[in-house]
């Protein structure tokens, strides 16, 4: 067996459902994602308009200088519909990628023994450096170069067979492998049912998002307050979202097989909003200690229950939302307040 194939078949011992190798060369959609920084489409998150990060995605030899073939890889989480729907009316909702523990926590070990499993077959130190989602690499366009699937309307990859609910890594390394052929079609055709099912219409006909309109970045990356009028459109998610994910037909051929790493733990897929609203910073950050809803800090946690909350329509809320009103951190009470006249005017 070969090098490349060796590789590939290590990488699916070690959990990884996709594996595939392309070369450093500056990826096409650079162009596209540096149009889409001019237009202010990232919102706050301004760490991505960086010069030297914005280098590095045009070149990605400015990472690792010796290299020559990268690793693109990718792992599944749980299908979202598996959240149990009797809970899912009077709960919030968390996107499935966080129900079990941090991928931050759980791939870098396992990159790690992928680089040592290089090394040793290789006979030599390979250089080499990693990431999954922590580096200014355009990964899903290295995904789709590496063969692994196409990029879809809605801005994921997607598999023909494996559907799109997977985390992305890669490995950068300084040693010549077989590329795989790029992934050649865009299986997306007429279909718009992501643009169509998004609650806050942030999926842009040029293929792109508008962040600032995501779930995923109302509930996550942003940090301050959410746009009134955008919060009576995110529904009961107080940690993401799956909307675009769930509609597309192409999940429907993913299958139940996931990592278990990433199984939903107790609570998590449909917390109970009227406990989470009153959690602690100290009670938050032990729940959430080694999962990926710690990014949105307590704060920004607390924030989405309360718009969840008010979204919910159910009045037995307002106690733990006037309570919420007095909260010592004003992110929490304003949003307490906005719930708490939504509730009251309905
Ligand atoms: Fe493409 Fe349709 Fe899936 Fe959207 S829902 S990503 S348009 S196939």
């Amino acid at each position: 067996m070969n090098l490349t194939q060796a590789i590939k078949n290590e990488a699916y011992r070690l959990g990884f459902s996709l594996a595939g190798i392309t070369t450093p060369e500056q990826p096409p959609h650079t162009s596209v994602y540096e149009s889409w920084l001019r237009l202010g489409r990232q919102a706050s998150m301004e760490y991505l308009s960086g010069e030297r990060a914005l280098a590095a995605r045009r070149d990605p030899r400015l990472l690792l200088p010796e290299c020559k073939s990268i690793l693109a890889l990718a792992v599944r989480y749980p299908d979202p519909k598996s959240v149990p729907p009797e809970l899912a009316k009077s709960a919030g909702r968390v996107a499935a990628y966080a129900w079990g523990a941090d991928y931050h926590l759980v791939l870098p070990d396992r990159l790690r023994a992928l680089v040592a499993f290089i090394e040793a077959r290789a006979g030599a130190p390979v250089p080499n450096r990693w990431y999954t989602d922590t580096g200014p690499l355009l990964e899903r366009e290295l995904a789709q170069r590496a063969g692994l699937g196409w990029i879809g309307k809605n801005t994921c990859l997607i598999n023909p067979q494996e559907g799109s609910y997977f985390l992305l890594a890669e490995i950068l390394l300084g040693i010549e492998l077989d590329p795989d052929r790029p992934f050649p079609a865009d299986r997306c055709g007429t279909c718009t049912r992501c643009i169509d099912a998004c609650p806050t219409q942030c999926i842009l006909p040029d293929r792109t998002l508008d962040a600032g309109r995501c779930i995923s970045y109302l509930t996550i990356e942003n940090k301050a307050e959410n746009p009134p009028d955008l919060r009576g459109q995110t529904g009961n998610w107080v940690f993401g979202c799956d909307v675009c994910q769930t509609v597309c037909p192409w999940n429907k051929f993913a299958g139940a097989r996931y990592d278990p790493a990433f199984a939903p733990r107790s609570g998590v897929p449909n917390p109970d909003l009227s406990v989470e609203i009153g959690l602690t910073p100290e009670e938050f950050n032990k729940k959430f200690r080694d999962s990926s809803v710690l990014r949105a800090k307590g704060r920004g946690y607390r924030r989405n229950v309360a718009v969840a909350l008010g979204n919910a329509g159910r009045p037995e809320a307002i106690p733990a939302l006037e309570q919420a009103a007095h909260d010592p951190e004003p992110l929490v009470r304003e949003h307490a307040g906005w719930a708490l006249g939504k509730l009251k005017r309905s």
